[in-house]
């Protein structure tokens, strides 16, 4: 049986990111994926994911983001690849929205360059936006997107430059831990290391034997306007463009601010893509549709009449993804609860951006070392019943 310091199953975001690292340092690692990384079954497809700084969910955030841009920059210098690009972002919505004030806050507490937009400045700088007048909006001028897809690879080659052995196709069925070591049962072969890695994305809950719904997989559909070779609409003319609105009118309707948000149309992939952030269904990874509903359409095409009226009458074409949520939509990252040797990461939807500081993050603690970013949030002790 081959033998490994570390094993980590499921090579997307998190994982490739962590096989990098720690290949890099010279252990010996192995990394194992069902599928055969970067593809469309999880949580890393659809060519752009934003990055930012001034985080709305939490200043907690930001010192990781912050240590994440730098090793985005560091990783494209050590790979010759193009990952990250800047194009803006703006957070809009009511100014006592959670998504302004927290934009706000991070950008205020870290010296984070941006400004502060009304609505009318707003409309007069991308005309395709039309935001009430009551609404309001941050900057981060500096922000960008990153490619998923070609981050994904550039780790997996760089991991393997550094001597990580990978696997794919074959699917991890089960491991079992005891005396200092843990031994992982995949569907063709065994392998054993010093200690264990679950980054199997909205596989995760059921892998690590967590209990039910602790970590939730979530069907989140994305759609794409078929936007005509528009100048104005793409990468670095055109900001990502999150919003956070009240909820509709109709008693039927949830009574929580509804969360969407547009990214610029590239150069790869010629088309906008627009999605909403919450309001998402459970689903199991492995049986969920891939169809997309019409009542999902046309919820779609119900805020982008609203808020986005210059995308209004585009074809649509739409796909689906994963987000695994965590209870209170922070990250689950560390050992897992009564096991010495295993360890997980669940991303809440919002993780890509972080990827190579997650890397950096999950090889310190897998190798016992004291990450240099504060990560008691994202502990998966907060959520064990309180003695
Ligand atoms: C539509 C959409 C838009 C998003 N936009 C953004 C954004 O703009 N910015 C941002 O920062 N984040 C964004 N995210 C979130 C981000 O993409 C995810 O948080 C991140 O990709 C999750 O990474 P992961 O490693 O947990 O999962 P994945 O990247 O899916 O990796 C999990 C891997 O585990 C493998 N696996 C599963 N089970 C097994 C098994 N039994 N054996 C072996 N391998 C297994 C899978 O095949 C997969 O390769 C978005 C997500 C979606 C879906």
């Amino acid at each position: 049986m081959a033998t490994y310091d570390f094993i980590i199953v499921g090579m997307g975001t998190a994982g490739s990111a962590t096989c990098m690292t720690l290949a890099r340092r010279g252990f010996k690692v192995l990394g194992i994926d069902r599928y055969r990384p970067p593809h469309e079954m999880g949580s890393h497809h659809g060519a752009s994911r934003s990055v930012r700084r001034a985080y709305l969910e939490g200043t907690s955030y930001v010192p990781m983001a912050l240590r994440s841009w730098e090793l985005w920059r560091r990783l494209e210098k050590d790979s010759g690849q193009k990952l990250l690009v800047k194009t803006g972002n703006l957070t809009i919505g009511p100014p006592e929205s959670p998504a302004v004030l927290g934009f706000m806050a991070s950008a205020q507490s870290y010296a984070i360059a941006h400004e502060s937009l009304t609505a009318a400045e707003v409309r007069k700088r991308w005309p395709q936006l039309d935001p009430p007048d009551t609404f309001v909006a941050g900057l981060e001028k500096e922000a960008g997107i990153v490619f998923p897809e070609l981050s994904i690879a550039t780790f997996l080659t760089e991991a393997e430059k550094a001597g990580a052995d990978l696997v794919v196709d074959q699917q991890v069925e089960r491991w079992t831990e005891s005396h200092g070591s843990v031994t992982v049962h995949a569907a063709r072969d065994t392998y054993e290391a010093g200690r264990l890695l679950i980054s199997a994305g909205a596989w995760t809950n059921g892998l690590l034997g967590l209990p039910d719904r602790q970590l939730m997989p979530k069907r989140v559909v994305v759609h794409w306007l078929e936007v005509p070779n528009n100048s104005r609409l793409r990468l670095g003319c055109f900001p990502v463009n999150f919003w956070q609105v009240p909820p509709e009118k109709s008693p039927a309707a949830p009574q929580t601010f509804r969360e969407f948000y547009a990214l610029p149309v590239l150069e790869s992939s010629p088309r906008m893509k627009v999605a909403f952030h919450n309001g998402l269904v459970d689903c199991d990874p492995t049986t969920l549709t891939r169809e997309v509903l019409s009542h999902e359409l046309e919820t779609i095409k119900g805020v982008i009449a609203e808020f986005l009226p210059g995308l209004k009458g585009y074809s649509i074409t739409s796909d689906v993804c994963l987000y695994t949520l965590t209870p209170d939509g922070h990250f689950y990252l560390g050992k897992r609860s009564g096991s010495d040797h295993v360890f997980g990461v669940a991303l809440a939807g919002h993780g890509f951006k972080f990827a190579p500081v997650i890397g950096e993050i999950l090889a310190d603690l897998l190798a016992d070392i004291s990450p240099a970013v504060d990560i008691e949030l994202f502990s998966p002790n907060r959520f064990e019943p309180k003695k």
